[in-house]
């Protein structure tokens, strides 16, 4: 293949990413900022692909020089891109600076060595750019966890690794076999730099995807009126925990029921209803600490799984909640509304236990608190954790 076939298949490829960015950007709000610099950073290498191929047009070395410069940007673009994944810039006078150093290079000492400064010197600040940006991605906490992250970062490792070798592995290569080289590394770079953009973007696309994909999971797993996980998200991730701890540890579940939560409703309206269930889950969230798995299940039901957590420290938790939410009246006009829960628990006692079967049993000591008056919390027998199991 011709290196000016080369050059057009590259600018085509980049065109294309450019389009594919600016598409998804459009379903991708929460990653428009992102979407849009990496769109605007394979337009600008495309720019800067026309500007290659005509760049002998230009008098002396302003045609590499600006060529050199343009492609600068575009890097720089693409890296702004991964650093406001992040919340994170490069601020535009550093960038400025930058881009003005280089365009300063070429005038001063490139003027005199335009063929070294073009197929070497030049892939340095793009070697150093791509290495950052590999770094940026290996500590985004956005992108952490991410499947397409590791793509991503192999992607900017290599072209940073393979610009790197151009600025050092090739002048040795070319002093031992003679000019004869340039060519062939220039093809190399037009090859790679197909192989680049086509990893690069769809790279960063499956990230902004898959965030995507993840924050969609998040919400179908969060009740929208509390926060909490709702059932969907206990009964899914809830067991995960169990298996987790296993025969080791013990875990404790409780089941906690908002007393006359009716007669609240009744009394004071359902917007005070809601303002009291959000009132609990606050309180909940505070005292039952990051470790504890706290969903509403429905309506006025709440659980609380605590992960390697014995009975009798989890007791005391149960009893604070319970204490701090009775203490703590919601207001609704100018009326404190007293509320109350009752508390069913129950502990695996570091045996294995099916969710279903401890929530079976947390849920037959709630009925008993409730027969007992309510306001209490209850506690079921290891005989009853095993005979619903
Ligand atoms: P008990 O002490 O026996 O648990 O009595 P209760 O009145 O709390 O129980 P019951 O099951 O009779 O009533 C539950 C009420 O919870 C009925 C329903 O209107 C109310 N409820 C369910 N979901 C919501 C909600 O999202 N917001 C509000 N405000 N009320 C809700
Ligand atoms: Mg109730
Ligand atoms: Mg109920």
């Amino acid at each position: 293949m011709d290196l000016a076939t080369l050059w057009y298949l590259t600018t085509g490829t980049l065109l294309v990413a450019a389009a594919m960015t600016l598409w998804e950007r459009k379903a991708q709000a929460q990653r428009a900022r992102e979407l849009g610099l990496w769109a605007a950073a394979y337009g600008i290498f495309a720019f800067g692909c026309v500007l290659a191929m005509n760049r002998s047009l230009l008098p002396g070395v302003t045609g590499p020089a600006i060529t050199n410069v343009v492609m600068m940007f575009g890097y720089l673009l693409a890296l702004q891109g991964i650093l406001a994944l992040d919340g994170k810039r490069l601020h535009p006078s550093l960038m400025a600076a930058l881009l003005a150093a280089i365009g300063a290079a070429w005038l001063v000492a490139g003027a005199g060595a335009a063929s070294l400064f073009w197929n070497h010197i030049s892939a340095f600040p793009i070697a150093v750019v791509c290495a950052v940006a590999a770094l940026v991605l290996l500590r985004s906490r956005t992108a952490a966890g991410l499947r397409s992250r590791p793509i991503a970062v192999a992607a900017f490792a290599c072209h940073g690794l393979f610009y790197g070798a151009r600025t050092f592995a090739a002048p040795i290569l070319t002093t031992i076999y003679g000019n004869d080289m340039l060519p062939i590394v220039a093809e190399l770079t037009m090859y790679e730099a197909v192989l680049f953009i086509v990893t690069m973007s769809m790279s960063l696309l499956a990230l902004v995807r898959e965030e995507d994909r993840a924050r969609l999971v998040a919400t179908a797993r969060t009740d929208f009126l509390t926060g909490l996980n709702n059932r969907q998200g206990f009964f899914e991730l809830a067991p995960q925990h169990l298996a987790r701890a296993g025969r080791h540890a013990s875990c404790t579940l409780l089941a906690i029921d908002l007393d006359h939560f009716k007669a609240i409703n009744d009394r004071y309206g359902h917007e005070a209803g809601d303002r009291v269930l959000k009132l609990f889950a606050s309180i909940t969230k505070e005292i039952a600490g990051p470790d504890a798995m706290s969903a509403r299940l429905g309506g006025e039901e709440f659980a609380i799984l605590l992960p390697d957590m014995d009975g009798e420290e989890a007791r005391l938790i149960g009893q604070s909640i319970a204490r701090r939410f009775a203490d703590t009246a919601v207001r609704h006009d100018g009326l404190a509304i007293p509320a109350t829960v009752s508390i069913g628990m129950a502990e695996t006692r570091g045996r294995e236990a099916e969710l279903s079967a401890l929530l079976g049993a947390a849920d037959h000591a709630l009925y008993r608190a409730k027969m007992l008056g309510r306001n209490r919390i209850e506690i079921a027998g290891p005989e009853q954790v095993a005979k619903a199991a």
